[in-house]
């Protein structure tokens, strides 16, 4: 469903993606780690078009990410959720939900205003859509921010540390509903240190350092047995 093919970006002299090849089958769930600065958001940002590549091919099915398209129509097929919760601060938890679906869709308010509960109801926030972003807690924003990127229907969801800003249990909440949506079959690329997550619910994991990929594998087979030193290492750091 998503390929990458030999994708290299720099920043400057800083080369931060060298060759990244990919393939992400519908319904996989791929979750990257590595350390801080291998070039994992940057990653992310390429699939969706905040970033664009400076050589190599993705592609969304036949659809070429990385081509003369509008990135609006790649970021309703490839949603994305931020570690900083970026909701507007002077919108309701549905308006900022429906905001994307009027201004992109195209939708009608009612239209787009039910969309937007059915999201928030999948994301257990059913309650909360009249609330304010400064009313909820900073689980209850991220379920906000998932629901937001789910109402375009999108093929592919990415994550980045969706969890990282929150404590525990909150975190929680978020991972709970990033396993019904793994549940339900959804392609997900997932930047995440919540090695249970990780272990649980990847179907592959890949471990980035400098902008390579260094190994990629079946998450039992990176956590237990390693190929590389550099992926073993990393393994024992996070322990
Ligand atoms: P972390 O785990 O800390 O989030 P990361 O793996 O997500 O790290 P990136 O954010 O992709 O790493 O950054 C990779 C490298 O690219 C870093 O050295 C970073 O400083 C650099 N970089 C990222 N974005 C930019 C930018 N917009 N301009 C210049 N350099 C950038
Ligand atoms: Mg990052």
């Amino acid at each position: 469903l998503l390929r990458l093919e030999d994708v290299h970006k720099s920043y400057g002299t800083e080369r931060v993606l060298r060759g990244i090849s990919l393939e992400i089958e519908r319904g996989d769930v791929e979750v990257l780690v590595g350390p801080s600065g291998s070039g994992k958001s940057t990653l992310l940002r390429c699939l969706n078009r905040l970033t664009e590549v400076d050589e190599g091919d993705i592609y969304l099915g036949d659809l070429e990410v990385t081509g003369e398209n509008n990135p609006n129509e790649i970021r309703q097929q490839i949603g994305m959720v931020f570690q900083d919760i970026n909701l507007f601060a002077h919108l309701t938890a549905r308006k900022n939900v429906t905001l994307g679906l009027r201004k992109v869709r195209g939708m009608d308010e009612t239209e787009a205003r039910e969309r937007a509960d059915a999201e928030l109801a999948r994301v257990g926030l059913a309650d909360q859509a009249d609330s304010y972003p400064a009313q909820l807690s900073g689980g209850q924003k991220q379920r906000v921010g998932i629901a937001r990127a789910l109402a375009m229907d999108p093929e592919v969801m990415l994550f980045d540390e969706p969890t990282s800003a929150l404590d525990p249990e909150l975190s929680n909440e978020v991972l709970a509903v990033m396993r019904e949506l793994v549940e339900d079959g959804m392609t997900m690329v997932v930047v995440t240190h919540e090695m249970r997550f990780a272990r649980g619910a990847a179907s592959s994991i890949s471990f980035l350092e400098s902008g390579e990929i260094v190994e990629r594998g079946p998450p039992d087979r990176m956590f237990d047995d390693p190929k590389e030193e550099r992926t073993k290492r990393f393994f024992e750091s996070i322990r």
